[in-house]
């Protein structure tokens, strides 16, 4: 399923500049070690309000654009490096100068306040009794309405971690995903997304650590993607050098069995679509 040929490329990688184990050298070695072609990474963009994951100033997003740069230079001859940025629907810093953009929601304006989608169980339970009347599914159209808009919001090339809001369901069941509101929320934003060009990422790292046994998007996403001839991409968000293609096997089953008969990576060239 030339499973191979996919380990070879990841485009969702974080660092010290953010919330990464590692520094962006310590990455890209481990990648030169694992015999990878292509590395990008794609720290939390510089956020206005205050936030949780993102860089913390717009001087250290120049850093972190300036050390990448660095090692692309440095290791041009060993690896393919590319310098992204997960840029989050609420960040509103320009994004032009990076070679691709992925475009995420982690923060829903609810009432006035940004609340955090993944940072735990306990802070999405409690936003959803402070702002949502207890009703999940209020919480989780509102996630949906705002990563139909991501595109819009961020011009990105890869729509990330669709459901993210699904992050703690497994150990914590907050959202009932057979909800046929839910499912109507969620389908409707991913129809909106589907108009646009942009590529969806199958994302394993909830599963790196340990939240989650499958990937984002759930099959019920994958197969409309796949219906609708969407694009996907495999990444790891990964935030440790040693977990730069994790679940990339189990991700690649999940996919071919919703139906997506082909999946684009990364090579040295450009993107290439590859048949699974
Ligand atoms: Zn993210
Ligand atoms: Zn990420």
């Amino acid at each position: 399923m030339n499973l191979q040929l996919l380990t070879k490329s990841n485009l969702h990688t974080h660092t010290t500049f953010a919330d990464g184990k590692h520094t962006a050298e310590e990455v890209v070695l481990s990648a030169i070690a694992d015999g990878m072609e292509v590395l990008g990474f794609s720290e939390h963009s510089f956020h206005s309000n205050p936030t949780v994951f993102g860089m913390k100033s717009p001087e250290r997003q120049q850093e972190y654009r300036k050390e990448i740069e660095r090692l692309q230079k440095a290791c041009a001859d060993r690896i393919k490096i590319l310098c992204g940025i997960e840029q989050d629907s609420h960040s509103g810093i320009p994004t032009d100068v990076y070679d691709y953009v992925i475009g995420s929601v982690h923060y829903v304006n609810l009432g006035g306040e940004l609340c955090c989608v993944d940072l735990s169980a306990q802070t999405t339970i409690d936003a959803i009794k402070k702002h949502c009347g207890g009703d999940p599914i209020l919480y989780a159209k509102a996630y949906f309405e705002a990563i139909a808009k991501v595109e819009d919001d961020t011009q990105c090339d890869i729509v990330g971690h669709f459901d993210l809001i699904t992050k703690f369901n497994e150990r914590t069941p907050i959202f009932d995903t057979s909800d046929p509101r839910y499912i109507k929320a969620g389908l409707e934003a991913l129809d909106a997304l589907l108009e646009k060009d942009v590529i969806f990422e199958v994302n394993t790292g909830a599963m790196a650590r340990g939240y989650r046994t499958t990937p984002y998007p759930a099959p019920i996403f994958l197969r409309r993607i796949a219906e609708k001839r969407g694009n996907v991409v495999l990444s790891s968000d990964s935030h440790n050098k040693d977990y730069l293609a994790y679940g990339f096997d189990k991700a690649l089953q999940i996919i071919k069995a919703s139906g997506v008969g082909s999946v684009l990576t990364m090579t040295k060239d450009g993107w290439k679509n590859i048949a699974i």
